[in-house]
């Protein structure tokens, strides 16, 4: 049996038997887990406030070979978010963030620029909340860039030229974009402030480009929302819908 120390992002948890608590959280070590917290509900749980969702963790868990679930030893706070918790809106906003980390991201499969990236957005909607959507657009970008779901935004995906910043760009429903001879009028056109909107994904951290999507026209953002919701519903279709059970 392995014990395993990492930090992670608690992002969901569920009672189990009599006193117990399972936890998914997103490890810097180990990617997505599902762990066993023995005891945690009872009135005196070492685990104490450790395990509600989004906060950032110390965690030690052992791990025995064959077995998806993860057995808790010992966490520590390292971050928590309770200033979150009073708003109705970010609470739903971090909720879906984490439905989306336990959809995309494969068991037990280590991803540190997801990890970093999601403790980043993390900390933007900390710090300022009335960014909330802002930089779930951001998260929702980023999490299909990383996973292979975004299409290059720099170039053509039929004749690799670079698009300028000046042309119309094309969506196919294969989500590939493409210059204007390529696509042949086909699929939706990218507005050219869309595209230099999503660009700036690539350059900012989540907290700079909340930051400067503020001066972006409302019909530009909501234009991003519209293409990250189609592109997620497209992905999800695709990935396997069939999760692991716990047996214990
Ligand atoms: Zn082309």
């Amino acid at each position: 049996m392995a014990i395993v120390e990492t930090e992670a992002l608690v992002l969901r948890t569920y009672n189990f038997g009599e006193a117990d608590k399972i936890v998914v959280c997103l490890t810097q070590s180990a990617g997505l887990i599902r762990a066993v917290a023995r005891g945690c509900r009872k009135l005196k749980s070492k685990f104490g406030a450790s395990l509600e969702p989004f906060t950032l963790i110390r965690l030690h868990y052992y791990e025995k070979e064959n077995r998806e679930l993860v057995s808790l030893r010992q966490t520590e706070i390292l971050k928590s978010h309770f200033n979150l918790a009073s708003d109705a809106s970010v609470v739903n906003g971090l909720a879906y963030l984490g439905d989306l980390l336990i959809e995309f991201s494969p068991p037990h499969q280590a991803n540190d620029l997801l990890f970093r990236m999601s403790t980043a957005c993390l900390d933007a909607i900390s710090k300022h909340p009335e960014d909330l959507q802002s930089v779930l657009r951001y998260f929702e970008v980023w999490i299909l860039k990383i996973e292979g779901f975004m299409p290059d935004l720099k170039r053509c995906g039929e004749c690799h030229r670079a698009f300028t910043s000046d042309e119309a760009v094309y969506m196919g429903s294969d989500l590939g974009l493409r210059c204007g001879s390529c696509s042949d009028g086909r699929g939706g056109t990218m507005s050219k402030r869309l595209h230099a909107h999503i660009r700036t994904t690539e350059k900012l951290s989540p907290e700079k480009f909340a930051e400067d999507a503020r001066e972006v026209p409302t019909k530009t953002k909501r234009e991003l929302a519209e293409l990250t919701h189609q592109m997620i519903g497209r992905v999800l279709e695709r990935l396997p819908r069939v999760r692991p059970t716990f047996v214990q």
